[in-house]
């Protein structure tokens, strides 16, 4: 028989209303107040508990909280009833973990929503004594109850503190620090992972003491890495607030989900002695409530990304380029040498009447990879406009970028395009070198370009230096 526990200050009620529980086929034990009820459930957990709102003492929302936070009555649905069912009550009521809230003056209702928690038919728990928790009596329950409130606001505000990381974040690595210094407020590890999917494989960064740098990283990537994942791009942030013991312990592992998508993960490696029940809650409080946070800087992070790249060639469009150039032109030309080259494909226009417009797409792909090719760590290569990109070369004179454009133009020419035919066109490029000397960017551009235009008119194929000798003699 399905066993519900009764609790009412109000003799008469209960008395009421155990009956017309009694003849729906629930074995109903009865309490007077919510103290009596809490002892009694924990004692022997019943399969629903129906509670009085307002009593004296404890309410039954406070019971309610008592009850989730008992491992034996955790589970056991709670049934609130009142007679006054305020917005607030009933509002407070869903966040204290009751299963429903209902009027009281309505027991057809409340019988309904017992079969509907408890099913008829449903294996009972059997009316036995469960081994609960022996400490608890009467005169414990107002610590205990200050217990469970604390670790309720503890959670709201780590919960809050959580979801307010999303407004300070400006990229997925800010976020991951902001995490981090708040998860170090909270859990001593020896480190703390976390895992976004990228484009082409998976951005894993880890948290660690500074004095650790390099050990344990291998633990900590795998924590949050699956096989399928592909490559990995590490990124170690090192500093004195984690935990200096060695990276030993247990780990823990969350996925980061959002309606079902994977986000990402975290994983923490805290010691056995230092890491409970409390804070096994609190990382997977973490990897619940990181999901918006990390979902909206995922998208802030795109959407910056998507208005610097070009679509065709994936390289940096012109105003990204722009913006580069214009911080570097406020620099002393005098201690940063900065070059720049223009680089015009020969006879575009020919490939495009040719082979079409999807083959002359292809032709500037091709360009581009030879680019990205060519091109070393700190050198930024843009498209600039249709078939003419940009290369600039910071911390590179006048001599050493007419090298570089030199490789390109060599590259270009020596590596054919192949067409979806499979036929190969051979692309040549013209460049116009350029360095800054300080007259501003509009000036640094002007002359990259009447050098490319010099390199068009001298047979293309070719790189032409702004200010060269060669110049004067143009006519
Ligand atoms: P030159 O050697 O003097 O540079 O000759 P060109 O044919 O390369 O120069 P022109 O400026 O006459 O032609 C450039 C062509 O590039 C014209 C334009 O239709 C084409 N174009 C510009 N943007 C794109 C693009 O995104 N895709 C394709 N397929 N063609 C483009
Ligand atoms: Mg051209
Ligand atoms: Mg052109």
């Amino acid at each position: 028989m399905r066993r519900v526990l009764l609790v009412d200050d109000s003799p008469a009620l209960l008395a009421a209303v155990a009956q017309r529980l009694e003849e729906a086929g629930w074995s109903v034990r009865r309490a007077a107040d919510a103290e009596e009820a809490l002892l009694a459930a924990l004692a022997s957990p019943p399969d629903a508990v129906v509670t009085d709102l307002w009593m004296p003492g404890l309410s039954g929302l406070q019971l309610c909280q008592l009850l989730r936070g008992e491992p034996a009555t955790a589970h056991v649905p709670v049934l609130l009833c009142t007679g006054s069912a305020d917005r607030r009550s009933r509002f407070w009521a869903r966040r204290s973990g009751a299963s429903a809230f209902l009027d009281r003056g309505d027991p057809a209702r409340l019988i309904e929503e017992l079969d509907r928690l408890v099913p008829p038919g449903t294996d009972s728990t059997p009316e036995v004594p469960v081994a609960g928790d022996a400490s608890m009596r009467r005169s414990t329950i107002p610590a205990r109850l200050s217990t469970v409130l604390d670790r309720a606001l503890f959670e709201a505000v780590v919960v809050g503190e959580l979801r307010s990381l999303a407004f300070d974040a400006a990229d997925v690595e800010g976020l991951f620090r902001a995490f981090s210094r708040l998860m170090t407020d909270i859990v001593a590890y020896s480190w703390l992972a976390f895992s976004v999917p990228r484009r082409h494989g998976v951005r894993v960064f880890v948290h660690q003491h500074s004095r650790h740098e390099g050990r344990a990283l291998h633990g900590a990537v795998q924590s949050v890495v699956a096989p399928a994942d592909g490559p990995v791009e590490l990124r170690v942030v090192g500093d004195l607030l984690a935990a200096s013991e060695p990276g030993e312990g247990v780990v823990t592992a969350l996925p980061i989900m959002l309606r079902g998508r994977l986000l990402g993960r975290v994983g923490v490696c805290a010691a056995r002695a230092t890491f409970g029940r409390e804070e096994s809650a609190v990382l997977g409080l973490a990897a619940r409530e990181l999901a918006l946070p990390l979902h909206t800087v995922a998208l802030l992070e795109e959407t910056r990304r998507l208005a610097s790249t070009d679509a065709l060639t994936s390289l940096a469009n012109r105003r990204a380029a722009t913006v580069r150039l214009e911080e570097f032109a406020r620099r002393d030309p005098a201690a940063h040498s900065l070059s720049i080259a223009l680089i015009d494909v020969d006879r575009f226009k020919l490939v495009n009447d040719t082979h079409g417009h999807a083959s002359g797409d292809r032709v500037l792909w091709h360009v581009a990879e030879v680019l990205r090719a060519v091109a070393r760590g700190n050198d930024l290569t843009a498209r600039w406009g249709g078939e003419e990109f940009l290369l600039v070369l910071d911390g590179t004179s006048a001599a050493t970028a007419r090298v570089v454009a030199e490789r390109v133009r060599g590259s270009i020419a020596r590596t054919p395009c192949r067409l979806e035919n499979g036929r190969s066109v051979p692309i040549t490029v013209s460049i116009g070198v350029a360095t800054f000397d300080g007259d501003g960017l509009d000036a640094l551009i002007d002359a990259a370009d009447r050098a490319l235009y010099r390199a068009k008119s001298r047979g293309r194929d070719r790189v032409e230096v702004a200010g060269e000798p060669a110049d004067a003699i143009t006519p």
